[in-house]
Formats: structure tokens, C-alpha cells, sequence
């Protein structure tokens, strides 16, 4: 057997915290780490059944890091939201979105890409004044129809004012892309410390190994074959103004992030972007892949207002932080309003407090959790990324240290340490004498002798539960 009969293989870290950019001012930090993961590990490969299945109690990736928030203990709980695309309905203001930004692209002059409108760029006012009314759009009769409507290739129509397209493909790494993600560090983030290793790391890797979607029949050309992590690019006039990081799963859209333009900020493509991520989920569910059914958001974080965004889009449900139960977010925002902690599948686990205690640093420091008062709903995904970047960077230090430490070598558990059983099954990675890699009971090691192994690979299991970490070979 070598690494690729290998479906799912991983790096293990343990428990870890990092400070919270959620409670902050705009472009701060908490000063002390507030941000509590329960385990994380650095996926070498991993099947998206299994990615599926780690989303669905709690787990996010960064790049090929994996984390689990420690809701309990954090100053801004994140919990995950999914909405129904199958039920969804877009409201009144997402459908003028929607309206405003096809009839921008059919019937007005754009100062984007080389097709952008020659009159108006040389200076003449001919345009600036429509002497008619323009052609009215479609009305809506579904929300397919309507994303694709001002899309070059799904016009029937006559010729339209500019050419937006919108291409799917296997996330890579270009140029364009970075060019596109620093510009938008530095104008909505007024960050320039960015190079294309960083944007690779967080944005373009990915463990995800890419699997056939079994569709019934041969789906149309603009949905993916395989599921996998996939970049979404928006082009106008032949221009990026938009990216979306997406990965598709067996059941689910999940949206990683998304930058833009800052000259198309005024059309709201990050609130566009959900819209067409939730027609992507029904358009693939449609061509025959009928476990498809949710777009998930990320983290909803209810004490951070300008993370609220996310609940716009309706039906949606969050999962239970102990049970992984989904609970309609109206049942659950009365008893996000009263806890820090919030937990909707056991009133009494809910915990009211609005201080989270540091007990990493053993100093003590309450942090309080208040919320952000900025309203600008696309930014948040900056705020994901840069908790997300701080946490990697942390695991890494943390792992460095441990190797240096002298915690590990002990000669057995101690006597007050319990150890689950089922960490006797954990498999991990060993080499056999010709060279050979092959996966084996870690029971049959001498390695759970070593209290950092036993630390790490406890977290994992608390944290993937009992069937998905054997679905994983780890490397220690
Ligand atoms: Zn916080």
C-alpha cells in the first residue's frame, strides 16, 4: 500500500487559542487569546464525504488547515449555518440586487475591461442620459434564471451593454487572482502585507481530493463534474472583479470566502455571491446529485453584528454546538440574545456569562464580548480569514515548541489520566522495513506513551467523534 490507497490522511494538533478579531475595533485584535479551538490538524488529503462530515460538527479549513471552535469557551461563539437552498426564496431586497446588477450589466456603460462602452470613455455625455427608458428585464419567475440572466453565455437576448461571465474551475493558483486578492487586502482591509505564498496557503491549497458528482444525466456545462474546492470567477469586460473560494460537497455549497473589486462595491457582489452559491447547490441538486441540498455560510457569530448577515438568507438553521442537531435560527436567536453560550438542544447547558476566561496564559483576563457596530456585511469574511490566519500561524508555533519540549516522553498514562478507549483504534501512518507506508492501529505503536500524542489525538477524537477519526490515517 502506498499514500494514495490512502483516502484521508493528517497531521494531528492539539487544543489551541488564538486572539479574536470579531470584539475588537476594526483592524484589532483581542490582547490576549480569547479564540479557543478544541482541536485542529493540518490535512494532508481528505476525502469530501469525510470533510462533509467534519463541516457538519463544527469543523472549518483554512487552506489545508482544519479547526474546531471551542464555543464554550470563546468570547465569539461561531456556530455553523446552513440554509435550505431547496426552500429558499430570495426576499424583496436580494431580488433588486439581483435586478440592479443584470440591469447594469445589459443596458449601462461600464468604466470596467477593455469592452467597457468607447463612447463613454472617450468622454462623450451621448450615454449619461438615457433619452429612453431601457428595456425591462425578465420578470422573476425563478432564482436560476434570474442569476444566469445577464451571464454572456446564457443571453438570448440582442447585445448587451457589457460581457459578464462566470467561470467554475479547480482552485489554482494565477497571477490575476493574487493581483485581484491584494488589491482587495488593501482597499477594503488596508492591508499590503500580502504575497502570493500567503494567498496560496489560505485561498488556493486545499486536502479536498476531488470525486466524481453523480449526476443522472449529463449536467449542463457550467456545473462541475467532480466535487472538490473550486474558484468561482466573476469577469466584466473581460476583467476579474470577483472571486468566490468554494468547496462542493456531497450535501452542500460551502462558501470559504470571497473578494472583490473595490470599484464594484457599490452592487454588493458578496450578498450576489451567496445568491448564485445557492443557485449553484439547486442547479447541481436538479441535474440529478439529490443528497446536494444546503448552501453552508461559514460561522454565524451572533455577537459580532456584521456577521448577522448570514441570516439573511431563510430557511436557515444552526447546529447544535453538542449535539450537531440543526435548529431553525429563529428558534435559536431568542437564546443567543440571553447567552454567550448558546445551546438550543439543552436550555440548561447554555451559559450566560459575557466574559470568556484565558486559562491558556493563567492570567485571569475577562475579555469582554461585545459586538462590532460596522454594518459592512461583505467585509466579514476578511474577519474569518484573519481568525483563521492566526490560528494556523499559532498551531504552527505550537507545534515547533512541542517538539522541544520534554512533556512527551512519559513512561506510561497517569493514573488520573483517563484514556477513551477508542483511542486504542485510532490508525496512524507507520513504514515497514522495504519502505512500504501503510496505516495501523496505534494500540499496536509504542506511541501512546507520549502524553503530547495522547493530548493531540484526544482532541481529534472529541472533535470528529467516533466514527469519522477512523475514517483517518494520521502521521505523527
Ligand atoms: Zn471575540
Amino acid at each position: 500500500m502506498d499514500l494514495d490507497d490512502i483516502s484521508n490522511i493528517a497531521i494531528p494538533y492539539g487544543p489551541n487559542a488564538s486572539t479574536c478579531g470579531y470584539c475588537s475595533p476594526p483592524g484589532q485584535r483581542s490582547k490576549i487569546a480569547t479564540n479557543y479551538h478544541t482541536a485542529s490538524l493540518e490535512a494532508i488529503k481528505l476525502s469530501c464525504e469525510v470533510y462533509q462530515g467534519m463541516i457538519d460538527r463544527g469543523w472549518r479549513r483554512s487552506g489545508s488547515y482544519c479547526y474546531k471552535p471551542d464555543l464554550k469557551l470563546s468570547c465569539c461563539p461561531q456556530y455553523t449555518i446552513r440554509l435550505d437552498a431547496t426552500e429558499f426564496k430570495p426576499s424583496r431586497s436580494q431580488r433588486q440586487l439581483l435586478n440592479r446588477w443584470n440591469r447594469f450589466v445589459l443596458f449601462e456603460d461600464s468604466y470596467v475591461g477593455e469592452g467597457a462602452n468607447q463612447d463613454t470613455r472617450n468622454g462623450s455625455t451621448s450615454n449619461s442620459k438615457p433619452s429612453k427608458k431601457p428595456p425591462k428585464l425578465a420578470p422573476f419567475t425563478s432564482l436560476t434564471k434570474t442569476i444566469h440572466e445577464s451571464e454572456v453565455n446564457f443571453q438570448t437576448s440582442s447585445k448587451p451593454r457589457n460581457k459578464f461571465e462566470v467561470i467554475l474551475e479547480p482552485a489554482s493558483y494565477t497571477p490575476e487572482k493574487f493581483a485581484l486578492y491584494q488589491r482587495y487586502q488593501a482597499d477594503i482591509h488596508s492591508d499590503v502585507k500580502n504575497s502570493p505564498n500567503g494567498f496560496k496557503r489560505f485561498l488556493v491549497n486545499s486536502p479536498l481530493q476531488p470525486h466524481p458528482i453523480p449526476y443522472t444525466s449529463p449536467p449542463p456545462d457550467h456545473l462541475p463534474l467532480n466535487y472538490g474546492s473550486y474558484h468561482q470567477l466573476y469577469k466584466l469586460n473581460g476583467q476579474l472583479i470577483g472571486m468566490g473560494v468554494l468547496d462542493i460537497l456531497p450535501k452542500c455549497v460551502s462558501s470559504v470566502y470571497f473578494m472583490y473589486d473595490k470599484a464594484m462595491e457599490r452592487f454588493s457582489l458578496g450578498k450576489l455571491s451567496a445568491l448564485r452559491e445557492i443557485s449553484l447547490a439547486q442547479e447541481i441538486r436538479e441535474a440529478g446529485a439529490s443528497e446536494m441540498e444546503y448552501l453552508y455560510m461559514g460561522f454565524y457569530i451572533y455577537s459580532c453584528q456584521k456577521m448577522r448577515y448570514k441570516g439573511d438568507y431563510s430557511p436557515s438553521y444552526l447546529a447544535d454546538p453538542e449535539t450537531y442537531e440543526w435548529f431553525p435560527l429563529a428558534s435559536c436567536i431568542p437564546i443567543l440574545q440571553k447567552h454567550r453560550y448558546a445551546c438550543f438542544s439543552e436550555a440548561s447547558h447554555s451559559v450566560i456569562d459575557k466574559v470568556a476566561k484565558n486559562d491558556t496564559n493563567g492570567n485571569g483576563n475577562d475579555v469582554e464580548a461585545t459586538g462590532s457596530d460596522s454594518s459592512d456585511a461583505v467585509d466579514v469574511e476578511m474577519e474569518d480569514q484573519e481568525c483563521e490566519q492566526e490560528s494556523l500561524d499559532h498551531a504552527w508555533d505550537e507545534g515547533e515548541c512541542e517538539q522541544e519540549e520534554d512533556e512527551g516522553f512519559l513512561p506510561s498514562p497517569s493514573e488520573s489520566e483517563t484514556m477513551p478507549d477508542e483511542l486504542d483504534d485510532i490508525k496512524i501512518l507507520a513504514r515497514s522495513e522495504t519502505g512500504n507506508i501503510f496505516a495501523m492501529p496505534i494500540k499496536e505503536t509504542g506511541y501512546l506513551r507520549f502524553k503530547q500524542v495522547r493530548v493531540e489525538l484526544g482532541a481529534c477524537l472529541e472533535g470528529l467523534g467516533e466514527q469519522l477519526v477512523k475514517e483517518i490515517s494520521f502521521s505523527l
